[in-house]
């Protein structure tokens, strides 16, 4: 009978589709199920005893000691998520449960533990929030935006008219110069904003060597007037199907920033490529780099750079430009990567965007 018992208990605990372990009333490991051993790699309960650290995330061990500690001396049940090492090195999050047995007497005999790949499903709720996150701040900046504008545009156009009277002395134009200045900052933040969160119209076959050129010519006068070297590298490459005015808008903020990064005298290079496969050489999609001569990134503000907000220009930076671009790439399912230098006599940065032709996410939000 006991051995039927003990056969019924194995055959269960290596069904579930769970990590499961036994733990004596001291606290150490005197059982655990095939598949705890296959995802840790661990061979034997005495290495698991010596090492249960190992295969825990260093960031949770401090937690988890101190709750399962208190669990040990109070009989309490153990409930908690932490990270756990697969054999491969990778870290999966588990839904952790330990609760004591106890005998007749009330003393604890064993611990019975129970692990749960909560993993995935918490990637997709992190996905879930984060997307909500970016879609409420987004409707929220759209509506401001869309109050603004129309305020914007009789201001701008005020403005305009009184530019244009001849009877202003040179004081007066030049503070409505600054004046104009100052709002063609705010029309573009709006137009930014509005963008963001307008429902894009359909996508279409676009050509994206028009699609630079286009914007290269807005900023001809700020180039030539920087005294920038500009160069064109562009190879043929198919149509992209893609939200022609996103795309657009995308690259002129990295454009645009390459343009205010660099001084007078420097370089700032497009290069438009067709990205192939290596083996068929069948075209995959379009890399576009832009690379400037200019100060470079800091090493401290890479990884702060598509951040809403974040800028080092001052007053008259936004902060929202790489932030929308990496939103407007990503809809695309898109990469962008760059590459930056502030080494003293070499300074610069390429940004290098991948689009693909082909993407099974692409435009379905
Ligand atoms: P903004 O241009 O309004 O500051 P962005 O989001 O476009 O906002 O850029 C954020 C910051 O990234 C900039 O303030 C700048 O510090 C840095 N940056 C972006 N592109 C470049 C570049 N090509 N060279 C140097 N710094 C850059
Ligand atoms: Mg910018």
């Amino acid at each position: 009978m006991m051995l039927e018992t003990d056969r019924t208990f194995h055959d269960l605990a290596e069904s579930l589709p769970q990590l499961v372990w036994i733990v004596d009333p001291q606290g150490k490991v005197i059982f655990a199920n095939q598949r705890y051993m296959a995802y840790t790699g661990i061979t034997s309960f005495d290495q698991i005893n010596s090492s249960w650290q190992t295969i825990m995330h260093p960031d949770d061990i401090a937690e988890v000691t101190r709750q399962w500690s208190r669990s040990l001396s109070t009989g309490e049940p153990y409930t908690g998520e932490f990270r756990i090492r697969r054999r491969d090195g990778e870290f999966r999050s588990f839904l952790t449960r330990t609760v004591a047995v106890r005998n007749e007497t009330g003393s604890i005999v064993r611990w019975m533990g129970s692990a749960t790949d909560v993993h995935d499903q918490k990637l997709a709720e992190d996905a879930i929030r984060r997307s909500e996150k970016l879609a409420t701040a987004g409707r929220l900046a759209a509506s401001v935006a869309h109050e603004i504008n129309n305020p914007l545009a009789s201001v701008t156009n005020l403005l305009y008219l009184l530019a244009h009277n001849q009877s202003l002395d040179r004081t007066a134009r030049e503070y409505i110069q600054t004046a104009q200045q100052e709002l063609a900052r705010v029309s573009e933040i709006t137009t930014q904003m509005l963008r963001f969160h307008k429902q894009s119209s359909a996508a279409a076959p676009t050509r994206i060597a028009e699609t630079l050129d286009s914007i290269l010519a807005l900023h001809r006068a700020r180039i030539q007037s920087a005294g920038i070297l500009l160069t064109r590298d562009y190879q043929a490459t198919q149509p992209l199907l893609c939200l022609a005015g996103d795309i657009r808008q995308a690259f002129a903020n990295l454009i645009g920033n390459a343009i205010d990064a660099t001084p007078p005298g420097g370089r700032l290079r497009i290069r438009l490529r067709p990205s192939r496969n290596w083996k068929t050489r069948r075209q995959l999609g379009v890399r576009v780099s832009i690379a400037d001569t200019g100060s470079g990134i800091e090493p401290r503000n890479v990884k702060r750079l598509f951040e809403a907000l974040f800028t080092t220009k001052g007053i008259t930076g936004t902060g929202l430009g790489l932030w929308i671009t990496w939103d407007l790439i990503e809809k695309h399912s898109g990469l962008i990567s760059l590459r930056t230098s502030t080494r003293p006599g070499h300074t610069g940065t390429v940004f290098s965007v991948f689009l693909p032709f082909e993407a099974d996410k692409r435009f379905s939000d």
